[in-house]
């Protein structure tokens, strides 16, 4: 795990919060877009493998940046950290994109298994072997720290789908095996942003001069790059279906077991409200890729989860159970609701992705025994979540407003 870069604690999280609030205002409007390199004082707040896994929440973060400099200066920081509630809401309302995405990428797995040239262009890429000395330094910097300045991230997927001409589903999940803060939402639809299909038709075309002037000269790949990025092609997305959050639960449900799914460890106001007699971790970072996800990802998510079930505290509740693994997470779960004579398992609402698929593998595991799987959506995914319909554009309108409502539960 990268410890040095990311230590895996909430005691970290808000330190770095601190650290970076007083840049969080008119210089981040100005700054945000360079990327010094890894070794070098960032201009950005590299927070977000934390906000991933809500080690800190979005509301935390708008609310901090909002009371440090006034929503005025902070406006760029605070619609950033919205771009991250939005990809989610999109999401959630289109989860069959999340699906596809998988599919797409297992057939084009098996498409460059079955081509050489590509196969060979594949793992050049992966390794750091193009010639270009950017990208090949992002590979490097990505697999060694976990983390891509999001300019980097962009220039990086426009040379994996316009230059290389690779599949961008493989680069997507390059990106998930390797990325601390890995997310099906934000992650899915900036690959598909960049190439056309997400905003349909525009494309991010990455240029050696603008790489050049935002990395401080440290890369000029004139030359080297596609001049021109055609929108690829796809079938449009389903339209939104609707979000149903669901009732606030409180005491009155018997025995309980509190789950913490990796998506969301910030628990602490659900257990209040439903006192636990157990709590246990599940991580579906596994489950990122179908292929190997790196080890300093699944170690990142797997001490995050035990840093948020050892600092929270259920009275009189055997804490801390364990942190489960997608392989066999649904007998584990099972056999834990048994151990503790469970009348019902809650959790978090858990969005679209791999741990959607655990949550619903424990559902069913649980039906039996006829013990209730229940999830609860926060209040700011509740609020914020349906109003991604369409396109940043109108869901920006309403982030004053969003702001506004975020109260002490967000
Ligand atoms: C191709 C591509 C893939 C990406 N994959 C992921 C991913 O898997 N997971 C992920 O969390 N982000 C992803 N992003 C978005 C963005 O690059 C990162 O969230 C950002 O780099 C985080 O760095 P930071 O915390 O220093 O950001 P800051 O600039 O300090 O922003 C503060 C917070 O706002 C949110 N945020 C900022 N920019 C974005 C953005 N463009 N989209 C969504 N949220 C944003 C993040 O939660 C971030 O922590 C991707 C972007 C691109 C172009």
């Amino acid at each position: 795990m990268n410890a040095r870069l990311f230590p895996p604690t909430r005691a970290e999280a808000t330190a770095r919060l601190a650290a970076f609030l007083p840049h969080a205002g008119k210089t981040y409007a100005k700054l945000r877009n360079h990327d010094p390199g890894p070794d070098a004082p960032s201009h950005v707040s590299r927070l977000s493998p934390y906000v991933r896994h809500r080690v800190l929440t979005e509301a935390e973060l708008v609310r901090a940046a909002v009371d440090r400099h006034g929503e005025g200066p902070a406006e760029k920081f605070i619609q950033e950290v919205f771009w991250r509630t939005y990809w989610k809401g999109w999401l959630e309302l289109r989860p069959g994109v999340w699906d596809a995405y998988c599919e797409d990428r297992d057939t084009a797995r098996i498409e460059v298994a079955g081509d050489s040239y590509l196969a060979e262009h594949l793992a050049r890429a992966e390794e750091a072997r193009t010639g270009i000395d950017c990208f090949d330094h992002w590979v490097r910097e990505l697999v060694e720290t976990g983390y891509l300045h999001n300019h980097a991230r962009m220039w990086f997927a426009s040379i994996w789908i316009f230059t290389l001409k690779l599949p961008w589903e493989l680069g997507a999940d390059f990106f998930l095996r390797h990325l601390l803060d890995g997310d099906p939402a934000s992650n899915t639809l900036s690959w598909r942003w960049v190439g056309g299909l997400q905003t349909r038709g525009k494309t991010y075309l990455a240029r050696a001069d603008n790489i050049a002037a935002h990395t401080g000269e440290r890369f000029n790949p004139q030359g080297k790059l596609a001049q021109e990025a055609l929108p690829l092609d796809g079938p449009l997305p389903p339209l939104p279906r609707p979000i149903v959050p669901g009732p606030r639960l409180g005491k009155d449900g018997g025995r309980t077991g509190l789950l913490v799914f990796d998506d969301d460890v910030d628990v602490q106001d659900l257990s209040d409200r439903v006192a636990p007699v157990a709590v246990a971790g599940v991580s579906s970072a596994a489950l990122r890729s179908d292929v190997s996800v790196s080890g300093q990802v699944q170690d990142f998510v797997a001490a995050v989860l035990d840093d948020s079930l050892s600092r929270f505290s259920v009275p009189g509740a055997r804490l801390r159970d364990q942190v489960m693994t997608p392989h066999g997470v649904d007998e584990a779960v099972r056999d834990w609701a048994r151990d503790h004579a469970l009348d019902r398992v809650v959790a978090r609402h858990v969005p679209v992705g791999p741990g959607r698929a655990v949550a619903d593998r424990i559902a069913r595991a649980l039906q039996p025994d006829g013990v209730a799987f229940l999830q609860e959506m926060r209040g700011y995914d509740a609020r914020a979540w349906p109003l991604a319909t369409k396109g940043f554009f109108p869901f920006r309108k309403q982030i004053r407003e969003l702001t506004a409502a975020l109260g002490a539960s967000g």
